[in-house]
């Protein structure tokens, strides 16, 4: 193993979809729909393979085949108020995660500062490092005295401002985030984009879950605010945005400055990403923007049907009384004395799966080493699931009380 990579090798999603594998758990682990994604979008994938235009089965253009940025194009010139070019401000990536390598590969260079808010995507922290950058960390705290909402959980601005010098090249802003589920409010957006414009530094987005978001809330895009544009990347999943996450197609848009080096570094990662997907997606997108603000939009059932699930889920776990919004394990009364990992959250998602038959990811994966404490009392738990996954949770949940 090349010295780089050295000391990245424990990776959160192997080892728990493994375990996952052997002891056969209700998974609600890795983040994937366990449901079929929209009819129109699987017939458009059918139509592709099945239509009689061979060039749909080659390369295409190596930054996004023009159909699908095209559509990408309407798509955010709409949600953001600015026309945004389909050729030269969006990129098309093998899943948001691409995305986010190209982001960072392009903007890092040895010495600089990535500041990173906690819990964070796990991958944000390696990739940082893998371009050469430090890491600095910001976590959110749970307000004192709440009722476990993630919009409780908040930077202190103080904090914040004392993590940007003249070091600071880019922020990674997640929203909504994961594992937390918060929605970053348009004020708590604006205080970020003030801070990178008074230093000079970058931000990237990962909005993969912009369509996820549930009533009051709403999610609000930071290259929506015009002073932002100009030093922003907003990065989106197509896997998330249509429950295809197999599907591994993403995008990032923003001014053609920052997406032209994002292009470079595309080029020698994937350089082209599967055409017959792209079209695909981009014949949904399309349909998508037909049907825009409708019931019938996808971008509306989908969260509808979420938030019922995450009511559910909620209700199911506050009935417990032994987890309040995620598991507080301070009262769940486990010995965990047989140590497998070194984290608590760990070895109890561990427990969970191989005693209890079922599987979550232990957030302290999303934490750096400085702040696990702040992780460590919880479990993550994936509820895009069919109700009778979450009913058997329940079953599970209640004859274990
Ligand atoms: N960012 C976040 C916050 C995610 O949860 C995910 C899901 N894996 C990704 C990026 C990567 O998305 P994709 O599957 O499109 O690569
Ligand atoms: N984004 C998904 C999750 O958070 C899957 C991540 C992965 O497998 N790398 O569960």
């Amino acid at each position: 193993l090349s010295d780089k990579y050295k000391g990245l090798d424990k990776n959160v999603w192997a080892e728990f979809s493994n375990l996952a594998v052997k002891h056969d758990p209700v998974n609600l682990g890795q983040g994937f729909p366990d449901f079929a994604p929209p009819k129109h979008v699987t017939d458009a994938l059918a139509d592709v393979a099945k239509e009689d235009n061979i060039l749909l089965h080659q390369y295409t253009r190596g930054y996004g085949h023009p159909r699908l940025t095209q559509a990408v194009s309407k798509l955010y010139s709409n949600a953001i108020g600015r026309t945004i070019d389909p050729f030269t401000e969006i990129l098309v990536t093998g899943g948001a995660f691409e995305a986010l390598f190209c982001s960072i590969m392009s903007c890092v260079n040895p010495g600089d500062e990535v500041i990173i808010i906690e819990p964070f995507f796990d991958c944000y922290e390696p990739m940082v490092r893998l371009a050469g950058g430090t890491p600095v960390f910001i976590p959110l705290r749970p307000k004192a005295g709440g009722e476990g909402h993630s919009s409780e959980w908040v930077l202190d601005d103080a904090e914040l401002t004392s993590k940007f010098t003249d070091r600071t090249k880019a922020i990674i802003v997640n929203t909504p985030n994961n594992p937390l589920g918060k929605v970053f409010t348009q004020k708590e957006l604006e205080f970020i984009g003030q801070l990178c414009i008074k230093w000079n530094v970058l931000c990237i987005m990962d909005e993969v879950y912009e369509w996820l978001v549930y009533e009051p809330y709403r999610h609000f895009r930071m290259a929506s605010l015009p002073y932002m544009w100009d030093r922003t990347v907003t990065i989106c999943s197509a896997g998330k945005t249509f429950s295809v996450t197999g599907w591994k197609l993403g995008w990032a848009y923003g001014p053609a400055h920052l997406v032209r080096n994002l292009c470079v570094a595309h080029q020698y990662a994937l350089h082209f990403v599967v055409t017959p997907i792209q079209e695909a997606v981009a014949r949904s997108l399309e349909m998508e923007l037909e049907r825009l603000n409708t019931d019938e939009s996808y971008f509306k059932s989908l969260p509808k049907l979420m938030k019922s699930k995450r009511d559910y889920m909620a209700e199911i776990l506050v009935n417990m009384n032994l987890f309040l919004h995620q598991a507080d394990l301070k009262k769940s009364h486990i010995d965990l004395s047989e140590k497998k990992y070194p984290e608590k959250d760990y070895c109890f998602a561990e427990w969970l799966t191989r005693v209890k038959k079922l599987a979550g990811i232990p957030p302290t994966a999303f934490y750096s080493a400085e702040n696990k404490n702040l992780g460590e009392n919880y479990i993550r738990f994936c509820f895009i699931k069919e109700d009778a996954k979450l009913k058997k949770t329940e079953d599970i949940l209640k004859a274990w009380k």
